[in-house]
């Protein structure tokens, strides 16, 4: 048998560790980090919605919990970026790729609707996170490093430049930055260009390729930022952060940023014996085609419980996975999302005045799963000719019965909960006796109910005025082939 050593791992991988690593604690801090230089796809949430479910457990539990997203809104925006950010509108890409090279918090926002382009796509990744229960405090590293707090650490860097390289080309051999700290260039204001070439006198010296000058500037007045696995260390510090998701490259001993990253803070960022605590979540692999299909097409605690359940297993998404996902979703009491999408939706559509918010978002969801995970479009569904000739008229005049009887407790006599009009309309079903699953049957068939759900759970959710027309189709019929249905009211029978 396999023994699972957990001493032997620095990494947490379920949230029951995560409680029993902090149970001590008042209170917590959760980073995650992202670069709002482009809205991502679906895969990118795992990360954000990991640590979200971190910080609900925790808090669950009585704890303290600061949910912090960190945007590296220093980072030079590059043009692939770019043609993401835009949807690969040629008119923007042509606009912005001149700004490609400069800090994503400088370059204008390219709808025109926020400060900058970070902010614009800050705000993108919010709302979306909020859609999905998540709502953590963004914090924007180029607002830190405006207003000096990243100012000590640079220094650090820059006085020890050559002890830093050495110490990591010793401790990890196998990574060999190529610049620790990125000057922004005061002429040309590009940061993808420039290269430390010294310092000198409490200033660095650098030169940019971007406009072919060299500088020579004092370490408290320069800008720039630090390559990223030592700004990932400035965070920890500066934010007292225990505890981050991290995939399983970043947890890679050898070169993997957690480790370099905790190693700078602890030698050089005065960090002690301090650590963060890594969480690694799986990874969350997608065929092409579903990119951006899932936000639409499945309601947010679906998308939510996908993302944050069994967190460290990595996962393909597929159209199989997804509708089996789907067919275990509860969205109702007995209902779930693939039957309320197959069987529900089509009725719900025809009365959308009486949706509540709740509803009216679940068909917004349902209409795109349909578009995009099933073969056949969702439509209403009428009874035929063929789904009601050839049935003997008892069983006809039973299914008429349980739609007339329907109507009349959900609107005479006002039974609309389902604990009220259940066990009603199950007696009214009763009275029909060895013709009840004969009529039951051919209800199915009427209402293109065939599969799933119990009768009593569909009369219940079909709209009224889907009903009431299936209720009339079902007594002309009647009338036609069998014109003694409607004989109480016959003047045949009134004359007598
Ligand atoms: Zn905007
Ligand atoms: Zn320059």
């Amino acid at each position: 048998m396999l023994q699972y050593n957990t001493a032997s791992r620095v990494e947490m991988t379920s949230y029951g560790e995560v409680l029993h690593r902090f149970a001590d604690r008042h209170t917590v801090t959760i980073a995650a980090g992202t670069t709002c230089a482009y809205l991502g796809d679906e895969r990118n949430l795992r990360e954000f919605m990991v640590a979200d479910e971190m910080a609900r457990v925790l808090r669950r539990a009585g704890h303290i919990v600061s949910f912090l997203l960190i945007d590296d809104s220093l980072d030079p925006l590059n043009i692939r970026q770019l043609r993401v950010a835009v949807n690969k509108d040629q008119t923007l890409i042509d606009k912005f790729a001149p700004w490609c090279g400069k800090p994503i918090s400088q370059i204008p926002d390219p709808y025109n609707c926020h400060e900058s382009f970070a902010e614009h796509f800050e705000e993108e990744l919010l709302k979306r996170l909020h859609r999905l229960g998540a709502n953590p405090t963004l914090v924007s590293t180029s607002k830190l490093y405006e207003r000096g707090r990243y100012a000590p650490f640079v220094r650090i860097v820059l006085e020890q430049h050559d002890e830093i390289l050495a110490f990591l080309s010793q401790k990890f051999p196998t990574y060999n930055p190529d610049k620790l700290f990125w000057p922004l260039c005061p002429r040309c204001r590009f940061l993808d260009g420039t290269r430390v070439t010294g310092t000198h006198n409490d200033c660095v010296q650098f030169s940019c390729d971007r406009c072919n000058s060299t500088e020579e500037i004092p370490f408290d007045e320069v800008e720039g930022k630090l390559n990223w696995k030592l700004d990932c260390a400035v965070r920890w510090v500066l934010l007292g952060v225990d505890i981050e998701p991290f995939s399983k490259s970043y947890l890679e001993p050898t070169a993997g940023s957690f480790f370099v990253a905790q190693a700078i803070a602890q030698r050089f960022f005065d960090w002690g014996e301090r650590t963060v605590t890594p969480f690694q979540y799986g990874a969350v692999g997608m065929e092409r085609q579903w990119s951006m299909k899932l936000l639409d097409a499945l309601p947010s605690d679906m998308l939510r419980s996908m993302m944050v359940n069994r967190p460290a297993t990595d996962f393909q998404i597929s159209r199989d996975q997804i509708v089996s996902l789907a067919s275990r979703h509860t969205v109702e009491t007995d209902l779930n999302y693939l039957d309320f999408v197959r069987q529900i939706l089509p009725m719900w559509l025809l009365t959308p005045e009486n949706l509540s918010a709740r509803q009216r978002d679940l068909v917004a969801h349902g209409v795109a799963f349909a578009d995009s995970f099933l073969d056949s479009p969702t439509r209403l569904h009428l009874p035929t000719r063929n789904e009601i000739e050839g049935e003997r008229p008892e069983v006809l005049r039973g299914v008429h019965a349980i739609l007339a009887r329907t109507i009349a407790l959900r609107t005479e006599e006002g039974k609309d909960t389902r604990e009220e009009f259940e066990p009603l309309i199950q007696d009214a079903m009763k009275v029909l006796g060895s013709l009840k699953g004969p009529c039951l049957h051919r209800l199915r068939t009427v209402v293109g109910q065939q599969q799933g759900l119990p009768a009593a759970r569909f009369l219940f959710s079909l709209p009224l005025g889907y009903l009431r027309t299936v209720e009339f189709l079902l007594e002309l019929t009647l009338q036609q082939a069998h014109p003694t249905f409607s004989q109480p009211q016959s003047p045949a029978r009134r004359a007598a």
